[in-house]
């Protein structure tokens, strides 16, 4: 098969990058509006892959995923700009069926609705890449899909993000590592001695090296703040912003959250690496006016146990696939752990391989904390299953027709 080299986009040095922004008309609205200052003529005739975030299998109205719409915007834009071949494609957080989350999405019905392809990134073989002058990730594996196609389109939704402050478009590109790869980068040592930044940071910079969308454009339709990605609470802030330049829509993205994009560090690393800027003021952005759509966003907490009264969160260099896993327990079956509170009237569960110091009687969860196996209960799984959780916990069945997740 001939796979593509993709090249690294470089956006014009002596062109001051133009990012177009809307809001307040929905997702569809707001895609197109933001894309009308952008020259899309480079698409003609050239095959277009549509990379979303489907965090979860979830419904658009949760914030978890891409909203449909602004999928569907893309494909009529691309379609009048003459592309000659327009897909999706995911691969989604491990543990997670690719199909069931197009369908479950709502993207299945747009992409039957246009004639689209779904592409499941996750079934062919990867294309392994080594990434010249690495921090911390010195070769990688990236689904094949995208290098077969001319422009890959970064659709991330807005989300605040635990462990990387935010999830935009080039924190999406994580999404293009081929199955346990993704997870990979979490299990890496979470400082390397020769650089201050958390290594995921370091790592996600890394992959910056290989690859960049073409094209980023966030859907900020409905979005996720607080203890995103997975975790976090659904924010109506019916914007988007989009640039061809990969820090440009990333960059007024975080504005548009009330988050300064500096103080993101996978942002920061890249810009630097990239001599990209983080200030906006580098950017023409359309419309001039244009912070009159900033809806701030809740920051994550630093400590997840304040979320959940009378459960102890012990939390530590665990990947999302984890964390959704542990939010989705906790908001299922946390009023049913009374029988296993400790003498402290609280329940202390664990997950992530750097979690130490925890209280005798707290339940492991996940592969990477079987270091503790021999301590208490340790329920594995990578990642692990909520109803798993459940069961081992109270050795009962939870009831199959409860939904895990709407
Ligand atoms: S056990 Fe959990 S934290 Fe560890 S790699 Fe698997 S999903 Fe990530």
């Amino acid at each position: 098969m001939n796979i593509k080299e993709k090249k690294k986009y470089i956006f014009p040095a002596d062109e001051k990058p133009v990012v177009g922004i809307a809001g307040k008309e929905g997702p569809f609205k707001n895609v197109i509006n933001a894309l009308k200052p952008i020259d899309l003529s480079f698409a003609k005739n050239k095959s277009v892959l549509l990379k979303p975030n489907l965090g979860r299998i979830a419904k658009p109205e949760h914030g978890y995923n891409t909203h449909p719409l602004a999928l569907a915007a893309l494909i009529e834009i691309f379609t009048k700009a003459g592309a000659s071949k327009i897909a999706i494609g995911e691969s989604p957080l491990v543990g997670n069926s690719t199909s069931e989350a197009f369908e479950k999405g709502g993207i299945k019905e747009i992409a039957d609705k246009y004639g689209i392809e779904l592409i499941d990134m996750d079934v062919r073989p990867p294309v392994k890449k080594r990434i010249p002058d690495a921090r911390v990730v010195h070769e990688t594996k990236v689904c094949q899909a995208v290098y077969e196609y001319d422009i890959l389109v970064s659709v991330p939704v807005a989300k605040t993000h635990m462990h990387t402050g935010v999830t935009l478009g080039i924190k999406n590109m994580k999404g293009c590592l081929y199955r346990h790869e993704k997870v990979r980068y979490h299990q890496l040592e979470y400082q390397n001695k020769n650089y201050p930044e958390k290594t995921l940071d370091s790592a996600i910079s890394d992959l910056a090296v290989i690859l960049l969308p073409d094209l980023t454009v966030i859907d900020g339709y409905v979005g996720m703040e607080g203890l995103g990605p997975s975790g976090g609470d659904a924010i109506k802030s019916d914007f988007a912003s989009a640039s061809r330049h990969p820090m440009g829509a990333d960059v007024l993205g975080c504005i548009l959250m009330g988050i300064d994009p500096s103080s993101v560090v996978h942002l920061r690393l890249v810009s630097e690496r990239n001599n990209f800027s983080l200030d906006p003021l580098s950017y023409s952005v359309f419309p001039g006016d244009y912070k009159k759509f900033i809806v701030p966003y809740k920051p994550p907490p630093t400590d997840i146990s304040v979320q959940f009264k009378n459960i102890v969160v012990y939390e530590n260099e665990a990947c999302s696939a984890c964390l959704s896993t542990l939010f989705l327990f906790l908001r299922r079956f946390k009023d049913e752990m009374s029988p296993y509170l400790l003498d402290d009237g609280k329940f202390h569960i664990a997950i992530g391989k750097g979690v130490k110091d925890t209280k005798k009687g707290t339940v492991f969860v996940g592969n990477c904390t079987r270091n503790h196996i021999d301590k208490c209960l340790f329920i594995k799984g990578c990642p692990p299953v909520p109803t798993r959780i459940y069961e081992a916990i109270t050795g009962k069945e939870p009831d199959e027709n409860e939904p895990e997740v709407e």
